[in-house]
């Protein structure tokens, strides 16, 4: 049995701690209506919502109507990543607002213990708040009030293109050398006085050194980081080729 949309839901929102006993009787009452009846779908569906519901026979129910289902709960990253799936297509078939959306990748981002790959829902959502207060710093590059739609929508796009691969942990640290064309970790620069150890520096000046990142083999700076979109983009199309 396919996962129905609703118990996609339900998976998600136990994985996030928000799943309310309605939910349950709901995803129960939608299984009836598809033709799936199991004697404790039925308890669920009938449970009386005008009264106190106990939440622990609601649970127990729910297992047990699993069970008879032959389904079973995914963990909870899987949960979360089906979740995830579920909210970004309905982005794109415009049945979700963006910015509800965003929020809810975001909060699925950090329940699944910061995956790269949910990481930018974060960094959007934070940027379109900083947008809609008028901040003049904004986390997501280029992201401006006019191509905030067009912004999220090609990161739901990427994200479905994306999904079936994994980036390395500390991917987030790299950067792409647009000169030499290393992917690695960059280096640090000193503006000024580069002879001047930075310890010394703060010491003597109270703050710190300016300094910009730098490529660590050729000590290029036109580098891309790799968390940004088209380092995102570098790094999945590299991987396309390759079938990894
Ligand atoms: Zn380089």
């Amino acid at each position: 049995m396919a996962l129905s949309r609703t118990l996609v839901e339900l998976f998600g929102r136990r994985a996030l701690n928000q799943a309310r006993s309605e939910d349950t009787i709901a995803w129960a009452v939608a299984s009836l209506e598809q033709g799936f009846d199991t004697p404790s779908l039925r308890i669920l569906a009938g449970l009386d919502l005008t009264r106190p519901i106990d939440s622990f026979e609601v649970q127990t129910f729910f297992q047990k109507a699993l069970g008879e289902l032959e389904l079973t709960e995914p963990g909870l990253y899987e949960a979360i990543l089906q979740y995830a799936d579920l909210i970004v297509n309905d982005l794109l078939d415009g049945a979700m607002d963006p910015k509800p959306a965003v929020s809810l990748l975001a909060r699925l981002w950090a329940a699944a213990d910061y995956p790269v790959h949910l990481a930018v829902w974060s960094d959007l959502e934070d940027s379109l708040e900083a947008l809609e207060c008028g901040e003049s710093y904004v986390l997501y590059p280029g992201l401006t009030k006019e191509n905030r739609a067009s912004v999220v929508e090609r990161e739901a796009r990427f994200h479905l293109r994306s999904k079936a691969f994994t980036y390395p942990p500390d991917f987030s640290r790299n950067v792409y050398c647009n000169v030499c064309g290393r992917f690695g970790p960059p280096s640090s620069e000193r503006l000024t006085m580069k002879w001047l150890p930075p310890r010394w520096h703060a010491w003597l000046f109270g703050k710190p050194q300016p300094a910009r990142s730098v490529c660590g083999a050729c000590g290029a700076s036109d580098l891309t980081f790799a968390w940004t979109y088209e380092g995102r983009r570098r790094f999945i199309e590299a991987l396309e080729k390759t079938g990894r």
